[in-house]
Parts: C-alpha cells; sequence; structure tokens
C-alpha cells in the first residue's frame, strides 16, 4: 500500500467538496490594517476584541517580561515552570472574578484547548459522571468531553427545556453541564442564568467557557459572569486570555478544591511545558487595562461598531442571526458560494473568512465578521458597503 497515496486521496475528497482551507500569511501585526501575504488589507478576522494585541503598553510589558525572566519557563509547572509572574497572575484573575465564585483560585494555561481539555477530563473522570454538552459548544469542549471518562449527551442549541428533561432523567452520580457563553461562529449568547438555575435544582456543575466573553462583557470586563450577575460555589470559569486580553494562554476559575485537584490531576496541566512567564507578566498589564478607564472606553467604542454594522447591513439573501456581540456571522449556505463571497471581498481589500464544515453545520458555510475596539467607524463603513453591494451581484 502506498502510504503516501492514501494521504493524498484525503486531500483530494476535502478539495472535491471544498473543503480545503488555506493559511494566508500575515506580514505585520495583528491589527485592522495587516500587509497579508504581501498586500495591504482590512482586516475583520481575528479576536483580539479591544486591540490589547499590539497595544504598545502590552507590547512593552512583554519586552519588561522578557527581561526579567527570559523567554522560557524551562519546565512543566509542577517541575520548576511556575514563576512568580504566573502567580501573580493567578491571583489577579481569581481576584477579578471573585464576585461570582466561591473561594476562587485561578489555574493559567498555555491555550484554551487545553483549559477546556483538563476541566472536562478533571470533573468528568469518574465513569458513573455524565456531561451535558451544548450542541454548538467549541472544538476543544467536545474534545474534552470525548477524552473524559463520562459518558455525554448532547442538548439543542439554547434549549434550556431539552437540556432539563435530559437532567431530570439522569442518574449520573455527577452531572456536569457545559457550554460556551458566546457562540464562536453564531456570535449569540448563551441563556445562563436559566442554565444556571436548572444546574442548580438538579446539584449538576455549570462549565462556562468564557473565550469571547472575557474582557469584553460586563460593566469592568470581568466577563459573561459580570454581564448576568451570576454567582454560584458551582460554576466553573473559563476564559482565554488570546483574545480581548490580546495575548495567548487561558484560564480556570472555580473553588479552590476544584482548581487544587486539576494541579494534582489534569493531564494538560501536568504534562505540558508552562508558558513564557513574560506573557504572564504582559497579561497583568492587559488587566489593567480591561479593568481600567481604557477598557471602559474601548468597550463603549466596541459597541457603537456592533450597533453600526447592524444599521448598515441591508442583506435581503443571505442570513444574519441575531447577534449583538462582536461576532457577527453573514449566513451564505453552500461551501463554494461562501468561499467565493470570502474571495470576491478578498478582492476588495477586505479580509473576512469563510468557515466551512466541520466547524459549522453542512449547509451553512458563512463568512465570520468579528470587530474589535481598533477598527474605526469609517472602516466599519467600508465594510458594510462591500457587503451590501457584493450581496447584490
Ligand atoms: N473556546 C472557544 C469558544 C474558542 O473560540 C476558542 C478558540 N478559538 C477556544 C476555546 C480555545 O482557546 P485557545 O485559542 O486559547 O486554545
Amino acid at each position: 500500500m502506498d502510504l503516501i497515496a492514501s494521504v493524498e486521496e484525503k486531500l483530494a475528497q476535502l478539495s472535491a467538496q471544498s473543503l480545503t482551507r488555506r493559511r494566508r500569511v500575515a506580514d505585520t501585526r495583528c491589527a485592522p490594517l495587516q500587509v497579508v501575504d504581501g498586500r495591504p488589507m482590512l482586516a475583520f478576522c481575528s479576536n483580539d476584541y479591544l486591540g490589547l494585541a499590539a497595544h504598545p503598553r502590552v507590547v512593552e510589558a512583554l519586552r519588561e517580561g522578557a527581561q526579567l525572566y527570559g523567554v522560557g519557563s524551562g519546565a512543566s509547572h509542577l517541575i520548576s515552570g511556575h514563576s512568580r509572574a504566573h502567580c501573580l497572575l493567578e491571583e489577579r484573575l481569581a481576584h477579578m472574578l471573585s464576585p461570582w465564585l466561591k473561594s476562587p483560585q485561578a489555574l493559567y494555561f498555555s491555550t484554551g484547548y487545553m483549559a477546556n481539555v483538563a476541566v472536562l477530563t478533571t470533573l468528568g473522570m469518574d465513569s458513573g459522571a455524565m456531561i451535558f454538552s451544548e450542541e454548538l459548544n467549541h472544538a476543544s469542549l467536545i474534545d474534552g468531553a470525548r477524552l473524559a471518562r463520562a459518558g455525554v449527551s448532547v442538548f439543542p442549541h439554547g434549549d434550556v427545556a431539552a437540556l432539563t428533561s435530559q437532567l431530570e432523567a439522569s442518574t449520573a452520580a455527577t452531572k456536569i453541564v457545559v457550554t460556551d457563553s458566546v457562540f464562536s461562529m453564531d456570535g449569540d449568547m448563551a441563556p445562563l442564568p436559566q442554565l444556571l438555575a436548572v444546574c442548580e435544582r438538579h446539584g449538576a456543575w455549570l462549565v462556562v467557557d468564557d473565550a469571547h466573553g472575557f474582557g469584553v462583557l460586563g460593566e469592568n470586563g470581568s466577563g459573561a459572569l459580570e454581564h448576568f450577575a451570576l454567582s454560584s460555589p458551582n460554576l466553573v470559569y473559563v476564559g482565554t486570555l488570546s483574545k480581548a486580553a490580546g495575548v495567548s494562554g487561558a484560564f480556570v476559575a472555580a473553588h479552590h478544591s476544584v482548581v487544587e485537584l486539576m494541579v494534582q490531576r489534569a493531564r494538560p496541566y501536568i504534562y505540558s511545558t508552562a508558558a513564557p512567564p513574560a506573557l504572564a507578566h504582559a497579561l497583568l498589564t492587559s488587566l489593567d487595562i480591561i479593568a481600567g478607564d481604557e477598557g471602559k472606553a474601548l468597550r463603549a467604542h466596541l459597541a457603537s461598531l456592533i450597533a453600526q454594522l447592524d444599521t448598515e447591513l441591508r442583506l435581503a439573501r443571505w442570513r444574519r442571526p441575531v447577534s449583538h456581540t462582536a461576532i457577527q456571522p453573514v449566513i451564505i449556505g453552500s461551501n463554494d458560494e461562501a468561499l467565493q463571497a470570502a474571495s470576491d471581498l478578498h478582492a476588495r481589500g477586505i479580509w473576512v473568512p469563510g468557515i466551512r464544515p466541520p466547524t459549522v453545520a453542512p449547509g451553512t458555510a458563512r463568512l465570520r465578521v468579528t470587530l474589535s475596539a481598533a477598527h474605526t467607524h469609517e472602516e466599519v463603513a467600508q465594510l458594510t458597503a462591500a457587503l451590501n453591494d457584493l450581496e447584490r451581484t
């Protein structure tokens, strides 16, 4: 058997279904105006919601962190890689989330993917556990549920009644409900207050992946729990630090015993080199900005851009699901048409990714527009004019 030929056959199958993905090369920093593959582009693709990825103060803090701690941690956290910078970051994050969680501690991970796998494999480590997973959850939650020893039951998108029935019918010793707060491909929000109420009634954990909410939602940018004013000892919160916080990594905040169990048992935490301490150091500055007046102003500007897009887009054929967040999908349908739309925008100097299955359901291929506080009203006007025009042609 020709091994390479079998791989090439798989690639050919992807190509035949218009499912081949390609990477574009950004030659410049993450910002609305970028040089991509050597060409100037106006970008609406990143999750850098507050424009902190290239913020001068955060860049300077990273430089300072490298001077203080060097560029690598040298080992995993439990060996020798856990630095003062990691500690300070975790303390700050626990403090930020403390109004909403009981006796919280925070744990910093190199990525949100790892944090989600760690949470679900730790809480769901017993075979008597059951994970109730929202239909549109991020791939990292799906993979975390697969890796846990628990059973998995998927509940339909936003359907609190269906979840309630599943919980009522379950005899599992440990029940874990898990959901994104802001759905990454649709931009809508989970009904967290209702989900928490159902979880409390059934003695279930509620794991909230607030990847797209931390830094953006809530008066002080503390995320979805602050936005909805939710508190419970049974909440396990995951926030990413690569999106609104502009750097890299993620954290879990939960009751200190939950975090301690993760330190003892979570394989993605234990068996991976600690992220560079300089990143944790830079993140302290990101958090200062998020929680301060500048963060408030950036969130207000982002909200005004979202409102502008909503007013200016006039689409008849393409569908726009209701989204009040920075994630604004335009659903086109077929893979080919979505790719064509992305490529037509690209020809006009605008970079918006086309998203296809398996990231989204078949028949719902889309353009995924993401807005950032770094965008100007003029740039958003350029995007909406191009989309309105393209849809008609
Ligand atoms: N959860 C959600 C909802 C996400 O959108 C993402 C990343 N796109 C992650 C988790 C994973 O985070 P990271 O990129 O830090 O691995």
